[in-house]
Order: C-alpha cells, then sequence, then structure tokens
C-alpha cells in the first residue's frame, strides 16, 4: 500500500491536505479527503484523493490496489452524504486528458444531467 506519509511539498493537493491551502472539506479519514472543487463544473462538484501523493492513476501499481478500491467507496460515501443519487465520476490520467493538477483525485459531478461523450 501508498505510504500515507508520502507526500510532495510542492504539490497543491497535498498542501490542502497539511491545510497550508484552505478548502471546503466535506468528508475526510485517515486515508482520504474530499473537498468542493474551486471552479465547479456542476452543482454538486467535489474532488475525492486519497491523502498519500500518487500522480496519477497511470502510476499506480498492484500495491496500490487495495487504496484504489477503498478511495471508490469512500466517493459513493460522499455521493449518499452528498444526496447524490445520480451522478458523474471523473478521472483524469495525463494532460492529454484534461489532468491538470498530479495528484490524483476523483471529480463527483451531480445535480445535473450529463452527456455523452465527454468533451
Ligand atoms: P484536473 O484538471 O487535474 O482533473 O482537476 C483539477 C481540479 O482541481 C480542477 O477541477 C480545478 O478546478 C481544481 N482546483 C485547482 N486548484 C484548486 C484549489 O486550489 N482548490 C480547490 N478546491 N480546487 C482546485
Ligand atoms: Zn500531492
Amino acid at each position: 500500500m501508498t505510504n500515507t506519509l508520502n507526500t510532495d511539498p510542492s504539490c497543491l493537493f497535498c498542501r490542502i491536505v497539511r491545510h497550508e491551502i484552505p478548502s471546503t472539506p466535506v468528508f475526510e479519514d485517515e486515508e482520504f479527503l474530499a473537498f468542493r472543487d474551486i471552479a465547479p463544473k456542476a452543482p454538486t462538484h467535489v474532488l475525492v484523493i486519497p491523502k498519500a501523493h500518487l500522480a496519477k492513476l497511470g502510476d499506480a501499481t498492484p500495491a496500490d490496489a487495495p487504496l484504489l478500491a477503498r478511495l471508490f467507496l469512500a466517493v459513493a460515501k460522499v455521493a449518499a452524504q452528498e444526496n447524490a443519487a445520480d451522478y458523474r465520476l471523473v478521472l483524469n490520467s495525463g494532460e492529454r486528458a484534461g489532468q491538470s493538477v498530479f495528484h490524483l483525485h476523483v471529480h463527483l459531478l451531480a445535480g445535473r444531467s450529463f452527456g455523452w461523450p465527454p468533451g
């Protein structure tokens, strides 16, 4: 499993985890933090992150499997807490996919209808 002390001093989301940058948290436990996106793309737009730094899903190894499974359970828990019956999850891995913050995060979007395919 990824060491929970794994942190990158220059990473924006690691800095949010360490409360060096303010956020609006909606859920937190030992392993995960969920907070509202600063530029929401839906009425509910929450980012769910592991506290441990992992730049992107593409860097995950089999050792990260339990953490990744728990990450999705945490996302579902946050969705329920936000009263989101239907929701869209987005996980951008890599620049061309639209990733701009290189600390693994799942976008939880809800409160409106979503089209397919995504842009
Ligand atoms: P990505 O483009 O990497 O998939 O998503 C990064 C997300 O982080 C974007 O939706 C962006 O609005 C959000 N974001 C960037 N900087 C901050 C910040 O300082 N605080 C919060 N809460 N969200 C941020
Ligand atoms: Zn980080």
